[in-house]
């Protein structure tokens, strides 16, 4: 089996998302260092932090991935309550949880991205 490359392209109709944001990749993708073929993909706009995210332990990207969700999940509680006055899901008409899940996703990535990119490890 051939070798992957270090960053190697992938067709854009494979799709995909960020291993940083949850957005859509760009095709950059990243080895992860003793995973054999195992590769993290990013968006343009990620790609720092996707090579610092192949390099992370595991173990540190879950505290960041908790903490990001946990940070979204405020954010998208917060905006709820500040934009429709609802704190249960229960009562959301439909546009109100797509707004919801619109935000939540989007604070993820947000929060993950600034995580990522205050690892600072001496590499
Ligand atoms: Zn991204």
């Amino acid at each position: 089996m051939a070798r992957l490359r270090f960053t190697d392209m992938k067709r854009p109709s494979d799709g995909g998302v960020c291993f940083c944001c949850l957005r859509r990749d760009e095709g950059a993708g990243f080895p992860v260092p003793n995973r054999h073929n195992r590769i993290i993909w990013s968006c343009n706009d990620h790609i720092p932090l996707g090579r610092k995210a192949a390099a992370m332990p595991q173990a540190e990207f879950d505290i960041y991935e908790k903490q990001a969700l946990e940070a979204a999940g405020n954010k998208a509680g917060q905006r709820l309550d500040d934009k429709f006055g609802k704190t249960d899901l229960a009562e959301l008409e439909t546009w109100e949880y797509l707004d919801f899940c619109q935000t939540l996703v989007k604070a993820f990535g947000d929060e993950l991205a600034s995580r990522l990119q205050s690892y600072d490890p001496p590499f």
